[in-house]
């Protein structure tokens, strides 16, 4: 089957402080912010988009930061993505290392089961990143903190997911989401579709010792893949509801327009479009200074915006 998927679309996670969400994503990762915009479902939550300079599918890191909603710190576990990783360029580790040493954040050096050299680290609210060294990756960076473009982050690389048994998993994705095995290795196996560079793949591990996951703070909630129109994302919903897979209707999600489900192995995925982008409602060079909000909430902005903690960011 051809790949009917374009790659990884965003990864989107359960953070603490919004303040100290924007000063470890854009002061010591150097993302951009190309979104700060509220939960949907929630409009007491700011939802912060980072990304490259368009926050184009493949680069974009999001987070809810519900500090203050007595949500708890979740568990790490089987049922979700455990590391979200992002590419740079394997001559710039070091540079990484001094930077992140500098800003007082622990690090570990590993080779990944897939031979690629690894930075691991958390983010304050106990997230796992990798930065993975990877040669070739041609994305253009963006180079707001001041890290130069020989060693700003491209993008995303890969997740890596927790399983109990990957079987089930991996026959829906190398199925009907038409992902292709590209590595194998001990329990994990690496898929990717839309090409197998930085920003296409997933790690699909078996840990059938490991407890099983619990959503809450420090956690990934879920991560999307990217689909090139409206009409294809139809046309896999309709595709996954024959196969008996309970998946939502498409919601609009101003930026792009989205369908989730869970995974047999319980990882939540969402599908979403490639279009609109994020320049859908304000110019490329002003992206992410001001609160948006989709049309339909624009009535509610003070309420809206009186229930959001100040936060300051370049
Ligand atoms: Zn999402």
């Amino acid at each position: 089957m051809s790949a009917r998927l374009l790659g990884l679309h965003h990864v989107t996670a359960t953070v603490d402080e919004a303040q100290a969400d924007l000063d470890f994503c854009l002061g010591v990762l150097g993302l951009r912010l190309v979104k700060k915009t509220v939960n949907f479902d929630n409009h007491g939550v700011y939802h912060f988009y980072y990304g490259d300079e368009r926050g184009l599918p493949g680069t974009i890191w999001t987070t809810f930061p519900y500090k203050g909603w007595n949500v708890p710190k979740g568990i790490h576990g089987k049922g979700q993505v455990t590391v979200t990783a992002f590419s740079v360029p394997s001559r710039s580790l070091d540079f990484w290392r001094s930077r992140l040493l500098a800003a007082g954040v622990s690090f570990v050096d590993l080779t990944s089961g897939f031979g690629e050299p690894v930075v691991e680290l958390n983010d304050p609210s106990g997230l796992r990143f990798h930065l993975v060294g990877s040669d070739g990756d041609v994305r253009t960076p963006w180079t707001g903190a001041g890290i130069g473009p020989e060693h700003a982050i491209r993008g995303l690389h890969s997740v890596r997911m927790l399983v109990r048994g990957s079987a089930r998993t991996l026959e829906l994705m190398t199925g009907m989401l038409g992902w292709q095995v590209v590595g194998e290795a001990e329990r994990a196996t690496r898929v990717s579709t839309g090409g197998d560079g930085p920003g296409h793949v997933i790690d699909v591990v078996q840990a059938p010792e490991t407890p099983v996951a619990l959503n809450g703070i420090g956690t990934v909630h879920h991560v999307a893949m990217a689909i090139g129109s409206d009409d294809e994302q139809r046309r896999l919903r309709e595709e996954l509801m024959t196969m008996g897979v309970s998946v939502t209707d498409i919601r609009d999600r101003q930026y792009f327009q989205s369908i989730y489900f869970r995974e047999p192995g319980g990882v939540l995925f969402e599908v979403a479009t490639v279009s609109p982008g994020f320049t859908v409602d304000e110019p490329l060079e002003q992206l992410g200074r001001s609160l948006k909000l989709p049309p339909w909430e624009e009535a509610e902005r003070p309420t809206i915006e009186a229930g959001l903690p100040a936060v300051a960011h370049a």
